[in-house]
């Protein structure tokens, strides 16, 4: 990223999704951040990234799964900052249940959060960016983008349908400046993960410390828990005016998770 650009970062209140937004401001540049969360938790990190870095950074706390709050947000952040240069789409939720259990409510909400606030935040941004020539789409899917797992049927879909997006939205952008990726993390530590412990120990009937060690590491030949500083930096790459070849691709940083 050459010059000061603005990145939204959608869900970027906790775990991975400020991970990379303190990355992209600690590049110098303008973030908008969404999510939910404390609120006076978050205007207190809001103003430590803007005395930090010395750039501007707002927050929408938009719920993505409506799409009607997706469009009044992008309209406002569009209205401030003329563009949206980088988009990390990265916002969403995760529900452990066999599929016969499966809350039909749970499988709008992924669907509609994990996949279709994306096709939202795109369809809104790539105008501008197709207009002024350069642009980057992060979408943060996941190794369920490759391959799937029992019991996330709603996050396993949904994450194969941003595959597929972002291959289709690289295709239309190509010729524009404008990439398009997905970063596909394997387990990452954060609150989506520790969350899904108690729901996986329910739905296998096992401890939650064989939850760790034999569903969540045992796909992980490195043993270890991806970082969020290790998806940050790649993102920042991918971002950034050096990875312009680079679009279409749903990559793996999922420490040797998908080339079993
Ligand atoms: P997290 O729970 O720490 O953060 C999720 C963020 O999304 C939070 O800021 C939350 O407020 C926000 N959010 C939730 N519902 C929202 C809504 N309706 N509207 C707007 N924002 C909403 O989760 P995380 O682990 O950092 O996950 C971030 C992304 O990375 C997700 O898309 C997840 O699927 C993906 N991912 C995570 C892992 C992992 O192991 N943690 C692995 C692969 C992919």
């Amino acid at each position: 990223m050459s010059g000061r650009k603005t990145a939204l970062v959608t869900g970027s209140t906790s775990g991975i999704g400020l991970g990379v937004a303190e990355k992209i401001v600690s590049l110098g540049h303008n973030v908008i951040l969404n999510g939910f969360g404390d609120a006076e938790a978050i205007e207190k990190l809001r103003r430590r990234f803007e005395e930090q870095y010395g750039v501007e950074v707002h927050y929408y706390g938009a719920d993505l799964s409506k799409t009607a709050e997706i469009e009044k947000m992008m309209e406002e952040c569009m209205a401030r900052f003329g563009a949206i240069d980088v988009l990390v789409n990265n916002a969403g939720v995760q529900y452990v249940a066999p599929i016969e259990e499966f809350p039909a409510k749970k499988w709008d909400l992924i669907i509609a959060l994990n996949l279709g606030a994306s096709f939202h935040t795109i369809r809104l941004a790539l105008p501008e960016m197709k207009r002024r020539g350069w642009g980057r789409i992060v979408n943060i899917a996941s190794a369920h983008a490759l391959v799937a797992s029992p019991f996330k049927s709603a996050y396993v879909a949904a994450k194969h349908g941003l595959a597929g997006l972002t291959k289709t939205v690289a295709l239309e952008a190509a010729r524009h400046g404008v990439t398009v990726n997905a970063v596909c993390p394997g387990y990452v530590w954060t609150p989506l993960v520790e969350k899904q412990i108690p729901e996986t120990a329910r739905a296998r009937g096992i401890t939650e410390q064989a939850v760790i060690e034999d569903v969540l590491l045992a796909a992980q030949p490195t043993k270890k828990f991806v970082t969020t500083a290790e998806i940050a930096d790649f993102v920042a790459f991918l971002a950034s005016d050096a990875a312009a070849a680079l679009t279409g691709a749903i990559i793996p940083v999922d420490g040797g998770w998908t080339a079993q």
